[in-house]
């Protein structure tokens, strides 16, 4: 467990006199005088004064070989939360560039009551943490300094606010040191946690590890002996390390295998660290002629780093009895980055406040770009997604590696690759087997995405979509083609009503009548009133009362309501809402249930109720607006006549032969249903994609149908697609 020592001011200053030299001490002594002065009095809930705090976070820092900077903020860190200190009077003292950032920390923790819930606190708590660390990454590893030493001494809270701080640890700041490359933090930060998340399970393991270690420790001393040596004898300059691996990381990977501590091999290693890359490869080479490799566990992060910059060769050999053990070997370069990351050997006066073209701080920049404008469930869940620590390697047909987190998908690859070709993915090839497009990566799949015109993103692709990025794209798309659609829709039913009133649309259009109405709901242009009562806004009779003066028009408001084509305005509703009858119902595009199927009502924006399939997957998202649901049940005899017939658009994938199309479309016909369009594309390779819209009365019929086309021979997949529109203008 992790130790707080008494840190004096003295011991902080020796040791940045080490790595750096003509360091600002001045600045370092003013920030702890003014911040003792300012503490004085203030204890903690270990008894503890306060001033041990910022004094153990500038410690931590130090040991990072930070700037004097980052050092007096960390001693300063929360003078304007906890003190009388103000904004103004720190800035006379410190200058600008302390201030900046300490104000940065303080606004961090400091809104907590201006939100609602404790999940909207958290994610803006996250995205502000963000932001500033984009701006000067100094905050981020102070704020990290401050957390560990909180993690440190958290045995002095309660029971309850310890399993919530370690939870939040583990899930967001252990993450978030991994992806900066900062090994040292995120393993102490996760042995916490560790120990307050599972205390029984930690105490086991690390009693287990103690007298295993114990035991091994002669026999693992006369292996590192071993590896010296042939390091010495190849004149091979080098340090060898052995020790015992974090806790934690044992545990998840006896989880992951779930096996028990078998042998010590499972919880001791070794790293050698040498002066050279090409040193690296000679002492692996070396290795392997004294212990054979297990296959498939030589990772060769040199070549291939991972996205945190970290970097090693990385391989398990058969010892002594048949035990295998892990070496790593990297150079002391690699060394310093695998335990500093960002921080090592950044010289902050050269090279500015945060390191330009740093993949790491790209990484910060894009996950808060592509989460811009989520809600705070969303983007906490994009940042856990992005932050998981398992990444997965896969290979362009052209030999380039691609990074993914673990869990993602054909179709984040797509749109890695590109925008257009994500829009447009219709599946991909894995190792030349073809895979629909919610496949998941494994490592070293060599994937090639198949691209079809025809294709564009639905609703469903969000859940296929694995990254913040992913989605991000799949839902500018879907604002920017909803919008187009409605603008289409609220144009033609505007259009319709006013020849229903006797009157026509076109002679009204620029109209002071219609200008006033803009006006009069906050809109600029028709465009803006067409997509209004497209989405179900505003009523069309709201719109053509308010013009033509003429009075609550009679009929349907909004095409959905009842079945079928336009004009059947006598056809029996499919849909009956429990209570309230003004709403409007609609049909989701998402999963387009059809009767009889189970179903659930949602009020949207507007005043309609969209109707989902029960198991539709963004049910699940709307299920946390419970004051949104409304009953909803599909009229009595909703199946019946020819009126009430469901459009469902079915996609499907085929190895082509001919006749194929000729079968398939016999299929659906022999089952008493109608093709309303057919689109298909076949590739050079034979295999093809179709998308086709059929006519189906209810949930059985639609099951008989795929049946049918499942069993055309030829057929690999039918799916069914929600994007078509019931009924309709
Ligand atoms: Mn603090």
């Amino acid at each position: 467990m992790g130790v707080s020592p008494k840190v004096r001011i003295e011991d902080i200053l020796g040791r940045v006199e080490q790595y750096l030299p003509d360091a600002d001490g001045e600045l370092l002594r003013h920030a702890y005088v003014f911040a003792a002065n300012r503490h004085r009095g203030q204890v903690r809930r270990s008894g503890e004064a306060y001033l041990i705090h910022p004094l153990s976070v500038a410690w931590i820092l130090a040991e990072m070989e930070l700037d004097e900077v980052a050092i007096a903020v960390g001693l300063l860190h929360d003078i304007l939360e906890d003190t009388h200190t103000t904004h103004e009077e720190m800035e006379l003292e410190f200058g600008p560039v302390v201030t900046r950032l300490v104000v940065a920390l303080t606004k961090i923790s400091n809104f907590e009551s201006s939100f609602s819930s404790r999940e909207a606190t958290e994610a803006e708590n996250f995205r502000r943490l963000l932001l500033a660390s984009t701006d000067d990454v100094r905050v981020i590893l102070v704020k990290l300094a401050d957390r560990l030493h909180n993690m440190r001494t958290l045995k002095h809270l309660n029971r309850d606010r310890q399993v919530a701080i370690a939870q939040e640890t583990l899930d967001i700041y252990a993450p978030i040191a991994n992806r900066l490359g900062i090994g040292s933090i995120k393993w102490e930060l996760e042995d916490l946690c560790f120990h307050y998340l599972y205390p029984r399970e930690a105490e086991r393991l690390s009693r287990a590890v103690k007298e295993r270690a114990k035991s091994a420790g002669r026999w693992f001393g006369e292996l590192q002996t071993v590896i010296e040596e042939i390091l010495s004898s190849n004149k091979i300059d080098g340090e060898v390390q052995g020790r015992v691996k974090h806790l934690y990381s044992v545990w998840q990977k006896q989880r992951r295998q779930a096996v028990d501590v078998e042998s010590i091999f499972d919880f001791l290693a070794f790293r050698v660290i040498v002066n050279s890359v090409s040193a690296c490869y000679a002492t692996l080479g070396l290795l392997h002629q004294k212990w054979s490799p297990v296959p498939g566990r030589i990772k060769d992060y040199i070549a291939i780093p991972k996205p945190n910059a970290y970097q090693s060769l990385h391989t398990t050999v058969i010892g002594p009895e048949g035990h295998p053990f892990e070496i790593q070997i990297r150079t002391w370069e690699m060394h310093a980055i695998a335990e500093h990351g960002i921080a090592a050997h950044w010289n902050y006066k050269e090279h500015g406040s945060t390191p330009v073209g740093d993949s790491r701080i790209a990484w910060l920049r894009g996950l808060l770009d592509t989460t811009k404008g989520s809600s705070p469930r969303e983007f906490l869940d994009s940042l856990k997604v992005d932050l998981y620590p398992d990444e997965v390697y896969c290979f362009t047909p052209q030999g380039d590696v691609l990074s993914f987190p673990r869990g993602a998908t054909i179709l984040d690859f797509a749109y890695r690759v590109h925008t257009q070709i994500g829009h447009h993915c219709v599946g991909g090839t894995v190792n030349g087997r073809w895979v629909p497009l919610r496949t998941k990566l494994t490592n070293g799949d060599i994937i090639e995405i198949s691209t079809s015109p025809q294709q564009t993103p639905n609703h469903d692709w969000l859940t296929i979509a694995a990254t913040a990025r992913t989605r991000s794209k799949i839902r500018s798309w879907l604002r920017r083609e909803e919008k187009s659609r409605a603008v289409e829709v609220g144009k033609k039913l505007l259009e319709r009503e006013f020849q229903r009133a006797g009157s026509a649309w076109k002679r009204w259009a620029d109209s002071a009548e219609i200008a006033a109405l803009l006006r009069s709901h906050g809109l600029t242009r028709e465009e803006d009133l067409f997509a209004a009562v497209g989405f179900g806004k505003i009523a069309p009779s709201v719109v053509s009362a308010h013009v033509l003066g003429s009075g609550e028009a009679d009929g349907p408001d909004f095409p959905v309501l009842t079945a079928g084509k336009a004009g059947a305005a006598d056809a029996p509703p499919v849909l009956e809402v429990t209570g309230d009858s003004d709403f409007l119902v609609y049909i989701a595009r998402c999963c387009n249930p059809v009767p009889g199927e189970e179903i659930v009502g949602f009020v949207t924006r507007g005043k309609g109720v969209a109707v989902h399939a029960k198991n539709c997957p963004n049910v699940r998202n709307l299920l946390y607006h419970p004051e949104r649901e409304i009953d909803v049940r599909w009229a009595r005899g909703a199946a019946e006549g020819k009126a009430s017939r469901s459009r469902v658009a079915l996609d499907m994938k085929y190895q082509d032969r001919p006749g194929l199309l000729m079968a398939a479309s016999h299929a659906v016909s022999s089952e008493g249903s109608n093709i309303v369009s057919c689109s298909l594309q076949t590739e050079d390779s034979g295999l093809g994609a179709v998308t086709m819209t059929v006519e189906v009365r209810d949930k059985d019929h639609l099951a008989r149908i795929l049946d049918k086309l499942q069993n055309v021979e030829g057929m690999l997949q039918v799916e069914r697609r929600g994007l078509v529109r019931r009924g309709g203008p």
